[in-house]
């Protein structure tokens, strides 16, 4: 990472105009202290937001929706319609321009990183998650995150969106819930708590865009280690199975042990660590491109402002001060006092807990969180790399200005490369038992298996053969085309379990697959069952079939190797019922 100036900071006379009232929760006073103590680091603002034309909003928002903003924007006191007026969001005067200059903002941002004028761009007023294509909902009005996503999907691009607010992501996750070349992730206090009651494990997508939305939601009183724990597990992993081309950050500040609004118990540590995972993030998969966001946060003087900072910080790959500036305590101590706000903080970071004790209800929000994390992990990850994962054959190693953030098994690019251009279809392919020495000498396809980028598959895939894993391999000039890979079961030795079965695009549709798994259990030990688990993460990220047609391969596949299809245990089913579960007889 080369040094930079800095994320371009999107902020301006305009974002304050966003503005329901003095009694609400959103309130624009936090970008006095928080532009102030932004400026304090290094960040100065470098585009002012205008409002966008209604034909940017309507890429998303209904006619009719945009519209009736438009009309209680000019009166305010008219009646409430599709959420507008309601308490949480308020009609105010000029609030079609406020919001559609929230939304001018993000696409300002989003334009600047695809024209390649900034690699990364923060827009702390950004980050209206919540709103919908007819509807205002949860203090959002125009989905700016939303419209920033659209705005790169035009140029073809693949966006990876995570959202760290404390309320689940569903405004963007609803407006890309059809587009597979999405991936949405949002981690959040459960839904059963906390507004909007939504974003549980089991909405994990349909038809072709069926795994492209991950929700991970905690308990209630988790704090700092459980939250970042499950954000190290998740943002890189599923990036590296998705390969996206420019990530979309939402950080909303909410998860504070301190936000007035909710029970999480997240540090500013913890935010800016989750921050430099997605900084990362954006260099590893995305060629740097990363739009970050604001979101909720609602401790307006001792926690805001410290996020964003953070936020900012970790783009321009910079350690926070050790101390937060005299000057900046002094100037806004007063007005955080009349606010409610006692004693301002001294430094960037909290104390571990945020200095609040470790009682049992916490205990248990982790223990239970953690829990989550695991039947997450069980539906979204394939099989191939959360095995990987569990079993120490590779991981994502994830650094941040050389520092290292997750403690990945290097990816360690051989003599091969392992990364030859798309294959075309020549020759059939050759299927056969695939042992270490082929892997190191044969360089892998891509969108063969996961992960997304074939030298990490390559790795993996090198890796599994050192420990034990089986490997079949279709091979085509000196490049895999195709794998097969069973490894014993981790719960039941005396049984393997099928890991993965994947074809190169070009080759597909010829019956290789049935080829490699026949040759694949052909190679059993003898009186050995094998047992086979498919879900809605076991796709091509890039072209994914609809996901009862993935479904239907696979059980054509088992089925005609012999594989019995069994009732989804309930277990599974309760996670995502479309689970297909198979199991071959010993004998
Ligand atoms: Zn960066």
């Amino acid at each position: 990472m080369s040094s930079t100036p800095g994320p371009l900071l999107v902020f301006g006379p305009r974002s304050l105009a966003y503005d329901f009232g003095p009694s609400h929760p959103l309130t624009p006073r936090r970008f006095g202290p928080g532009i102030d103590l932004l400026r304090h680091v290094g960040a100065v603002p470098g585009h002012e937001p205008e409002p966008v034309a209604d034909a940017a909003l309507l890429r998303l928002h209904l006619p009719g929706y945009v519209a009736a903003v438009r009309r209680l924007s000019t009166d305010p006191s008219g009646e409430g319609v599709m959420g507008l007026g309601l308490a949480d969001n308020p009609a105010f005067a000029g609030m079609h321009e406020a919001a559609g200059a929230v939304a001018g903002g993000s696409l300002a941002a989003m334009e600047a990183i695809l024209a390649g004028r900034t690699l990364h761009a923060h827009h702390p007023g950004g980050g209206l998650h919540h709103a919908m294509a007819g509807r205002a909902w949860g203090f959002c009005i125009y989905n700016d995150v939303a419209l920033a996503v659209v705005r790169a999907r035009t140029e073809g691009l693949r966006v990876l969106y995570v959202d760290l607010d404390v309320h689940h992501g569903d405004g963007v996750q609803a407006l890309s819930s059809g587009d597979p070349g999405v991936l949405t992730l949002s981690l959040h206090e459960s839904g059963r708590y906390l507004f909007p009651g939504t974003g549980f494990l089991d909405e994990l997508g349909d038809g072709p865009a069926a795994g492209s939305a991950v929700n991970m939601p905690f308990e209630p009183y988790c704090g700092e280690a459980a939250w970042l724990a499950a954000v190290k597990a998740l943002v890189p992993t599923l990036a590296a199975v998705f390969g996206p081309d420019v990530v979309v950050s939402q950080h909303g500040a909410d998860t504070h042990a301190w936000d007035p609004l909710s029970n999480l118990r997240v540090t500013t540590t913890a935010m800016a660590a989750a921050a430099r995972v997605v900084d990362a993030v954006a260099h590893r998969w995305a060629g740097g491109r990363w739009l970050a966001t604001g979101g909720g946060g609602y401790e307006a003087y001792r926690v805001v402002p410290r996020a964003w900072a953070l936020t900012w910080l970790a783009g321009a790959h910079r350690e926070p001060p050790d101390r937060m500036p005299e000057t900046w305590r002094d100037r806004w101590a007063a007005e955080a006092s009349r606010f409610g706000a006692q004693r301002l903080p001294t430094s960037f970071l909290d104390e571990p807990n945020a200095g609040q004790e470790v009682g049992s209800p916490q205990r248990t929000g982790e223990e239970r969180s953690l829990a989550m994390l695991a039947r997450v992990r069980a539906v979204a990850l394939p099989r191939l790399v959360r095995e990987a994962e569990d079993r120490g054959w590779w991981a994502p190693a994830l650094a941040w200005a050389g520092q290292e953030l997750v403690a990945g098994i290097a990816t360690g690019v051989g003599a091969s490369g392992g990364a030859p251009g798309t294959p075309t279809r020549g020759a059939t392919p050759t299927v056969r038992t695939a042992g270490l020495a082929d892997l190191e000498r044969l360089g892998l396809a891509p969108r063969v298996v996961a992960p997304f980028d074939p030298r990490d598959a390559a790795a993996l895939l090198r890796a599994a053969a050192l420990d034990g894993a089986r490997l079949v391999a279709a091979v085509s000039d000196s490049t895999i085309v195709g794998v097969a890979v069973a490894a014993p079961s981790a719960n039941e030795p005396a049984v393997e379990s099928l890991l993965a079965v994947g074809v190169a695009p070009s080759f597909r549709g010829a019956g290789l697959g049935g080829a490699l798994l026949r040759a694949l259990v052909d190679g059993r030990p003898p009186r050995t069952p094998m047992e086979a688990r498919v879900g809605v993460a076991e796709r091509d990220v890039v072209e994914p079939a609809d996901v009862e047609t993935r479904l239907e391969i696979a059980r054509r596949l088992l089925a005609g190797t012999g594989f019995v299809v069994r009732a989804t245990p309930p277990d599974l089913a309760r996670d995502d019922p479309r689970t297909l579960v198979a199991r071959l007889p010993g004998t």
